[in-house]
């Protein structure tokens, strides 16, 4: 058992009756319990201890973990190497970031849901096989949605290249008028991805969300 495991055990047993019990109504461990990573390192060390904790017989040592800092669609992949028979597993950042650890946690056992069939047969789909499997340690049958951020923060600066991504409507959000860029301390504007609209100040915030209303 290596560190990371020891400390999430650690906090298994020190979070009391919820984990517990749920490892005991499953058999197994669905995630609670554990520490949220605070880099994409530490996420990628816990990914692997956490998918020893979940029963499926797959080879973990053919499985390498990677996680993306850059925007993805999926919040996971499953990629197969036929030539080698190993596969990787794609974690991506901004999805935990979004997700949390214990809803993150189910993508991890879709992928290595994944990662079994392939090992298996070579090839892998979302067909009968996969939701069987799935079904058994209780994890999302399709690759979970992952919506980019909702929000954007993007510097004025035309020099500067700082973004950040934002999922709710924080003060960076709504009250962007007496902050600054993360790294060069100029304005920044607040992009809403989905529609377009964008605003520099607490009133430009407020006429853009009324204007988007449901959009939101
Ligand atoms: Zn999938
Ligand atoms: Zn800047």
């Amino acid at each position: 058992m290596d560190r990371d495991e020891c400390r999430a055990e650690a906090e298994a047993a020190s979070s009391g009756d919820t984990s517990e019990r749920a490892v005991e109504r499953a058999g197994w461990r669905d995630g609670s319990g554990w520490p949220s990573p605070d880099s994409p390192a530490a996420l990628r060390r816990q990914a692997a201890a956490y998918a020893r904790t979940v029963p499926l017989g797959v080879d973990l040592d053919r499985i390498d973990w990677e996680v993306s800092r850059r925007a993805k669609r999926r919040a996971g992949a499953c990629l197969h190497h036929r030539e080698t028979g190993r596969q990787t597993i794609r974690l991506t950042w901004a999805a935990y970031e979004s997700f949390g650890w214990e809803r993150f946690a189910g993508t991890i056992r879709h992928e290595l849901a994944h990662a079994w069939e392939f090992q298996r047969f070579d090839e892998s789909s979302h067909g009968r096989r996969f939701r069987r499997v799935a079904n058994r340690i209780d994890a999302p049958l399709s690759c979970p949605p992952f919506s980019e951020a909702r929000l954007l923060l993007r510097c004025r600066n035309d020099d500067c290249d700082w973004r950040a991504r934002r999922y709710r409507a924080c003060p960076t959000v709504t009250r962007p008028d007496g902050r600054r860029c993360g790294d060069c301390g100029s304005r920044y504007r607040v992009f809403h991805v989905a529609s377009g609209e964008t605003w520099a100040s607490a009133d430009g915030y407020e006429r853009a969300r009324s204007r988007l209303g449901d959009r939101w």
